[in-house]
This record gives structure tokens, C-alpha cells and sequence, in this order.
């Protein structure tokens, strides 16, 4: 039975959460991109040296300046990637334009300039159109440079039409790795995000314990397992006692204090395949897989002596905390939730003989 990670479980999430995980992914997304986009840089700027065209080896130098810069500043202020961005459209824009008039459209180094429609598209914090008119000028850039004036222009470095097919099939490679690294950084954030938002949909934001939602998905899975082999399965119900006093007495955040405390104390206590979740206000409820009802009240014996035996201080002040459990063995023709109204009936009945105690349904 997986219990819940210990990701999942030492901290608390909230829906807050998957908004900012998905803004640091980007972040951290970017900062792996930007290593390759500076080796890409650090290539051209070197090849142009060693060919000596010194316009783009001054401009490779710059966009690998430029790079670096952006890397640096997103690495230690995450918040400033942002007003940086617009600057990384200028420079693809300006690279290739120039590429283009020093070396002639058949070098092929206009093609980076639809490599960034993707990107463009991916940003949704602008409005649609947008980013529709932000593609069209990437189009028409783009045409204009492999437009047929351009093509039959005389370049300012003309080499011979084989180095330049080499240099278009180089930047046809390169280009497709840029749409294929941008593809699987989206992917990545697509991926994490949901990770985050599949852990805060299954998780409650208090104690950090598995919900009612997905405990019960997992309930339902064991009981099949169960069914088909016959192993035993039991279900404890627990309250803690008299919890309304706590509040009224130490205030809402002390109450907090000890369903956190509580859940730590459940989860420390259960083996990695039992699961322990929160039910609901102040009771928990354990699944016991592979455990009857005899091993099962031994387990929740020690669960109860735990929590009572534990000394309970908030801001200085001794809260005493109990509290009741009744438990359920699963029997084969019942179904799901007639044990846990079993297990119900019994920390009921543990609550009218004096609470602090394990019942048996
Ligand atoms: P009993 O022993 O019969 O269970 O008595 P009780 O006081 O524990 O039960 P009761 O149902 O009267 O009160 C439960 C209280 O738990 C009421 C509710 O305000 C409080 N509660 C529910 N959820 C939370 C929470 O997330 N935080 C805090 N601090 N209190 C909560
Ligand atoms: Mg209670
Ligand atoms: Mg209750």
C-alpha cells in the first residue's frame, strides 16, 4: 500500500502552491536552457573568429555576453527573468537579421526566428492577440529575410553556395533543437505542475496527511485486494477528545497545533504501508492492511497510549489531549462504507463509556 511520500507529508500544501511551483519551474526550466544557448553562442562566436567575418563574431560574443547576463541575474533574482525576456526576442531578432546581410539568406540563420513562435505562444500571461500579432511579425520578419530580395542580394561576406549549405544544414540541426529543448521544457513544467496539483488535490493542507478524497480511492483498491486474497483488512476511526474545549480554551491556533501534532504523532507511529489520513475536523482514520482485528487493536492500543502519553504544550500551556479509536475488520460481504460505519458505531460507543479508549465494532 504506498503511504503518502514524505514530500507530501512534512510539509503542508495549498492551492497557492501549484501557482508558484509552476513559476519557479519555469525558472528553473530556463536556467538549465541557458548552459546550451551559451554553448550554441560560444560555437558561432569562435567559428566566425577562426573564418574572421568580425561582424558576427562581435555579435556571438555579445548575444554570448548577453546570455551568460541572463543566466547570472535569473539564477539569483528569479523575479527579474520577466522584464528581462523582451530583451532575448531583440537579440534573436537582430542576430539573424544580421546574419543575413553579412552572409546571405542561404546561410539559413533566419530559420532561429520561427524556432521562437513556440515560445511566443507559451507566454500566458499575455492576452491572445497579443501573441497572435507577436507570431505575425516573427512571419513577416522572417519572410523578409528569406524573401527573394534578400536571397539575391550580395551578401557582404559571400562564400562559395557549398560552405553555406553546410552552415544551413548546421542551423537546421540547431533549430530543431531549439524546438525540441522548448518541447521538453514545456513538457517538464507541464509535468511538475501537475505533480503539484495531483499532491494539494489529495493531500489536507492542515496536517499534511493523505484527504478523505484520495484515502478513500486508496480504501476502496485494498478492499478489492482484499476480497481477492482473502487477507485480512481493518479500519480504525479516532476523535480526539473533547477538542472543542482545547479551542475554546487556547485559542483556534493551539487547536491547529495539536492536529498537526496528532497526524505527526499517527504517522510516526504506523508502519509505510498502513495509511493514515485525516477524516475530517478533528478525526483520523488508518487502514491496516494485512492486520485483523485482534493485531489491529494492539496497533491502536499503542496509537491511543501515544497520543495520551505525549506531553502537549503550546506557548507555554499544558493542553491535555486524548484520544477515542474504534475499529473495524472487513468482512468479505460488506462494502466500504458499512465498516466504516462500524468502525463509527464503535469510537461512538468508546465516547459514551468515558472516551481514552479502543472499541471494537
Ligand atoms: P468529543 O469528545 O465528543 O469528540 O467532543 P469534541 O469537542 O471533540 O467534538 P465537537 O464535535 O463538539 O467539536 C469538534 C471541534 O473541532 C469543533 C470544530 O470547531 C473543531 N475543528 C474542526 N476542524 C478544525 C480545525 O481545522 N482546526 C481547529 N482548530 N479546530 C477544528
Ligand atoms: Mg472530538
Ligand atoms: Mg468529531
Amino acid at each position: 500500500m504506498p503511504r503518502q511520500t514524505t514530500a507530501v507529508s512534512a510539509r503542508t500544501v495549498d492551492s497557492g502552491d501549484a501557482a508558484q511551483a509552476h513559476i519557479e519551474n519555469s525558472h528553473r526550466l530556463s536556467a538549465r536552457i541557458g548552459p546550451f544557448v551559451a554553448v550554441m553562442y560560444a560555437g558561432f562566436a569562435l567559428l566566425f573568429t577562426y573564418l574572421e567575418v568580425w561582424p558576427l563574431a562581435a555579435a556571438y560574443f555579445a548575444c554570448l555576453l548577453f546570455d551568460l547576463l541572463i543566466y547570472r541575474e535569473t539564477r539569483r533574482h528569479p523575479e527579474r527573468r520577466n522584464p528581462l525576456l523582451p530583451w532575448l526576442w531583440v537579440v534573436v531578432f537582430a542576430q539573424s537579421l544580421l546574419a543575413v546581410y553579412v552572409l546571405g539568406a542561404d546561410a539559413g540563420f533566419q530559420y532561429y526566428l520561427l524556432a521562437t513562435i513556440p515560445p511566443s505562444f507559451a507566454q500566458l500571461d499575455r492576452p491572445l492577440p497579443f501573441r497572435l500579432l507577436q507570431a505575425a511579425l516573427i512571419i513577416a520578419f522572417f519572410l523578409a529575410c528569406d524573401s527573394w530580395f534578400v536571397r539575391y542580394a550580395i551578401p557582404l561576406y559571400p562564400y562559395p553556395e557549398y560552405f553555406l549549405a553546410t552552415l544551413r544544414h548546421v542551423n537546421t540541426v540547431g533549430c530543431c533543437a531549439m524546438l525540441a529543448g522548448g518541447a521538453y521544457a514545456q513538457a517538464l513544467v507541464i509535468k511538475e505542475s501537475g505533480d503539484v496539483l495531483r499532491r494539494v488535490a489529495s493531500t489536507d493542507a492542515l496536517t499534511g496527511l493523505l484527504n478523505r478524497r484520495r484515502f478513500s480511492e486508496i480504501a476502496e483498491r485494498e478492499f478489492a485486494r482484499s476480497r481477492r486474497s482473502g487477507h485480512p483488512l481493518t479500519l480504525a476511526l479516532g476523535d480526539i477528545d473533547f477538542f472543542k474545549r482545547i479551542n475554546d480554551g487556547h485559542g483556534h491556533a493551539a487547536g491547529d497545533h495539536v492536529l498537526q501534532s496528532v497526524a505527526n504523532l499517527l504517522q510516526g507511529a504506523l508502519r509505510d504501508y498502513d495509511c493514515v489520513a485525516r477524516w475530517g475536523g478533528e478525526e483520523f482514520i488508518v487502514l491496516l492492511p494485512d492486520t485483523d482485528v485482534a493485531t489491529a487493536s494492539v496497533v491502536v492500543e499503542r496509537l491511543r497510549e501515544t497520543v495520551a502519553g505525549s506531553p502537549w504544550l503550546f506557548e507555554g500551556a499544558q493542553i491535555p489531549v486524548t484520544m477515542t479509536l474504534g475499529i473495524a475488520q472487513f468482512a468479505a460481504d460488506e462494502n466500504w462504507h458499512t465498516i466504516v460505519a462500524r468502525a463509527d458505531e464503535a469510537l461512538y460507543r468508546g465516547k459514551r463509556s468515558g472516551r481514552n479508549r479502543v472499541e471494537i465494532g
